[in-house]
């Protein structure tokens, strides 16, 4: 591999971004940084293009072009804002992008960036869900690869690296349960943006630690395992797993079930794709199996992770419902995050939106084009809010 390699990473200041950052940073000969994209957090963009020395500093939030320009002035790095500007440091050449916006929004710079043939670090977990043929279809034309950064899909990946897929006969991802796992069903109803967004393993952004303790988060995981994998439904399944080592297993026709145990640290899958195909020392802390003593898997309910059945029939159908599935979840994690619904309304508000739309359009058709899958997106969302305000509030 040759050095240094050209990195650009977008959603640089989220959670992603910064453990990417950290690995970076630490190998500074390795890496030459292209663009470093955020949004609202301009004072760490700034921060953080001085100091890995980025060309181009982009915040998705055009009221905020001055103060980033102020920020940098003097440093040299050029400044830019606003979503045009974000496709314009996808064009920029790189060797190897980290998609790690959060939500639909990360959809259009990891297109673009396809198109130019540059490794796609894929942790945006919305483009699989809402775009997941097109985007793959788009990698294969310009042979352009794929590199999952989920930790259950890198997990995947890194046990089936000199397999054939062929002789995979199951998938099982693990689910840590979130901060409300140990919570009395009925109490679910009462949970707050702030119970949910306590996370007992994992150190996440906010949106993602609340959809796991919905599991919409893992039924998000089940659709990119199908997608990504390209294994049929029923061959993929989740688990909960309290301690969140075993990321995940791969079942083989001979009866052998491969697991990766991992600490519960993203640099160890960001690592991964970053260093692909070679594994190079990560600062993640090493298992102590002995310590560890216990490893508990427990089948999900669904009447508590009601989010899991509608993965199921997401899979099973395809075409527009990936789309329609993530912009009404993401409305309805809003809509949470606002106190309008309540907890465990989430799902009945993902599902009236997946049927007022059927009456709109035939979710089973396949979307041609990013321009077809943004225009179902705004429509789900527009739908989702309609859903919210009529039958939810
Ligand atoms: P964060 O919320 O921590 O960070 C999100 C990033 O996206 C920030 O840089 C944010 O900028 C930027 N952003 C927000 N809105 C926009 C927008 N409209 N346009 C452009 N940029 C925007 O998220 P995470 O890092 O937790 O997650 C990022 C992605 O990775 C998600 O898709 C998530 O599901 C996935 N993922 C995350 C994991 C984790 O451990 N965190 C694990 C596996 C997948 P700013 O902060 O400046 O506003």
């Amino acid at each position: 591999m040759e050095l240094p390699r050209r990195i650009s990473i977008f959603g640089a200041t989220g959670s992603i971004g910064q453990n990417t950052i950290d690995l970076l940073a630490r190998d500074p000969d390795d890496f030459e940084v292209v663009a470093l994209t955020g949004a609202s957090n301009v004072a760490q963009l700034a921060q953080d293009a001085s100091r890995v020395g980025a060309q181009l500093a982009v915040t998705a939030d055009e009221t905020l072009l001055a103060e980033l320009r102020d920020a940098l002035s003097g440093t040299g790095i050029t400044v830019a804002a606003g979503e045009g500007a974000l496709l314009e440091a996808a064009d920029r050449p790189a060797d190897w992008i980290m998609s790690a916006i959060v939500g639909a929004a990360g959809l259009a710079p990891g297109f673009r960036a396809l198109r130019h043939g540059t490794t796609l670090a894929l942790a945006n977990k919305e483009s699989l869900v809402t775009a997941g043929p097109l985007l793959l279809q788009e990698a294969r034309d310009r042979a352009a690869q794929i590199l999952p950064v989920d930790s259950e899909h890198s997990a995947v990946f890194q046990a089936l690296v000199g397999e054939d897929i062929a002789a995979v006969e199951r998938i099982v991802i693990t689910a840590s349960g979130g901060g409300l796992r140990d919570w009395p069903l009925e109490a679910l109803a009462s949970a707050t943006p702030e119970d949910a967004g306590a996370h007992p393993n994992w150190d996440m952004g906010q949106r993602i630690t609340i959809d796991s303790a919905s599991m919409f988060n893992k039924a998000m995981e089940l659709i990119e395992t199908k997608e990504f994998f390209g294994v049929a439904p029923s061959q993929i399944e989740a688990i909960v797993h309290p301690q969140s080592i075993v990321h995940a297993l791969v079942g083989f026709r001979d009866g052998a079930l491969m697991a990766h145990l991992g600490a519960p640290d993203m640099r160890h899958a960001i690592g991964y794709a970053l260093h692909y195909p070679d594994r190079r020392h990560l600062p993640v802390s090493r298992i102590d199996l002995a310590q560890l003593a216990t490893l508990e898997f427990i089948a999900p309910c669904e009447t508590r992770y009601p989010a899991l059945t509608l993965a199921r029939q997401v899979m099973e159908t395809g075409g527009y419902t990936g789309t329609c599935f993530n912009a009404a979840k993401e409305i309805a994690l809003d809509g949470f995050l606002a106190r309008r619904i309540g907890f465990m309304q989430m799902c009945g508000v993902v599902e009236a939106t997946r049927d007022a739309i059927s009456s709109k359009i035939s979710l089973s058709n396949a979307p041609g084009s990013l321009e077809d899958i943004l225009a179902a997106d705004q429509m789900a969302r527009d739908t989702t809010w309609a859903q919210i305000e009529q039958h939810f509030t």
